[in-house]
């Protein structure tokens, strides 16, 4: 045992989580990721929240785009309520300490581990040998971005919950190739009617900032029309609401838009399908949409305000980078030291 380590049980509570700037922010990203940093960070959670660049990357970016869409995720996140002087809020190439623990952690991972990513296969389609090796090897840098910091618990949307386990299970052979309890086993935070928000078009699928179609998805700065637009033209069945969430259990995309309601009223989809029993789509889609607008307009008029100074955001990003690196730091040194290498 390691002098001065903690068991992982021991760790004080501090969250973690990131997006990619890889597009615009969606709906899915609020509800299953935005929100939740929010309420983490009310309650008073050590909280630090990243625009994980580098994960960007690992599928071609523009760079200019890039650019603007790393200042878009971070306005949404300063617009819909994460406060840079509560919370840490950084972009995750400023603290080069992930690459670093990252390589590290490639070295711990198995190929194994990471042939059963279901992401890298959704993601790579029929044509993984042309994917980037970085899009394969993307967990572990997810794992790097959480352990950095020692992050206990980490909220996401379902969707990345195979990537959480993959981070416990480095966590977990580093400490015991290295007989250390040096990275805590993190919990994933998953909860809510909106853990996977679904395609509008196709509620097999869930809704993604990089999906093919702009019908398919509710982005934060959609305009009050679009967004009307969106929901009337999403695909559902002729059935009117049932009085019961079973009653859904065979209709994903009706299921999804009374889970999108729930999440936005702060109701559960039990009381949300209790209100609208019997009711058909005519009346459903426009309260949904009239909603949607309510909660996003003002987070999307701020965006643009805090977008229009561009200097202003990249000022925060940076302040964050130096606070972020002050807790990174440390913690790399001792894992350099842990593996052995000469310092
Ligand atoms: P991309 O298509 O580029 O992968 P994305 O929309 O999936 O983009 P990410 O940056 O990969 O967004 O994920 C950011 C966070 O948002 C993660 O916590 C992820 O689980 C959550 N998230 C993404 N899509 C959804 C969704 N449809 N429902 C709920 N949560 C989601
Ligand atoms: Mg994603």
């Amino acid at each position: 045992m390691t002098e001065g380590v903690q068991t992982p049980s021991a760790f004080t509570p501090r969250i973690f989580s990131g997006i990619k700037p890889s597009g615009g922010l969606t709906l899915g990203n609020y509800l299953g990721a935005i929100q939740k940093f929010v309420a983490a960070q009310e309650a008073g959670t050590e909280s630090i929240f990243c625009v994980v660049d580098l994960h960007a990357i690992t599928v071609w970016q523009d760079p200019e785009d890039l650019r603007n869409a790393t200042r878009e995720v971070a306005a949404g996140y300063i617009a819909s309520g994460i406060d840079p002087t509560k919370s840490i809020l950084f972009n995750q190439s400023q603290v080069h300490e992930h690459a670093e623990l990252a390589w590290i952690f490639n070295c711990v991972a198995r190929v194994g581990w990471m042939n059963r990513m279901t992401q890298f296969k959704e993601k790579a389609g029929k044509n993984a040998e042309k994917q980037s090796l970085g899009l394969y090897a993307y967990p572990s840098l997810m794992a790097a971005d959480i352990l950095l910091y020692h992050a206990t618990h980490v909220p996401v949307g379902e969707d990345q919950k195979q990537h959480v386990e993959l981070t416990r299970d480095i966590a977990a052979k580093f400490n015991h190739d290295y007989k250390v309890d040096f990275f805590p086993i993190t919990e994933p935070v998953i909860e809510g009617p909106a853990v996977r928000v679904m395609n509008l078009r196709d509620g097999s699928k869930k809704m993604s900032k990089s999906g093919e179609s702009d019908m398919e998805r509710i982005n934060m700065l959609d305009d009050a029309d679009k967004i009307a637009k969106k929901f009337k033209k999403a695909k559902t069945d002729p059935e009117p609401l049932p009085d019961t969430m079973d009653g859904l259990a065979d209709r994903p995309e009706a299921r999804n838009l009374v889970n999108i309601y729930a999440s936005l009223s702060g109701q559960s989809s039990d009381a949300v399908i209790a209100e609208y029993a019997g009711a058909g789509w005519g009346k459903f889609k426009p309260a949904l949409a009239d909603l949607a607008v309510d909660k996003l307009a003002p987070i999307s008029e701020e965006m643009r305000r805090l977008m229009d100074d561009p200097s202003e955001i990249d000022k925060i990003l940076a302040h964050g980078a130096e606070q972020a690196r002050a807790i990174a730091a440390p913690i790399l040194k001792r894992t350099y030291e842990i593996v052995g290498m000469v310092r």
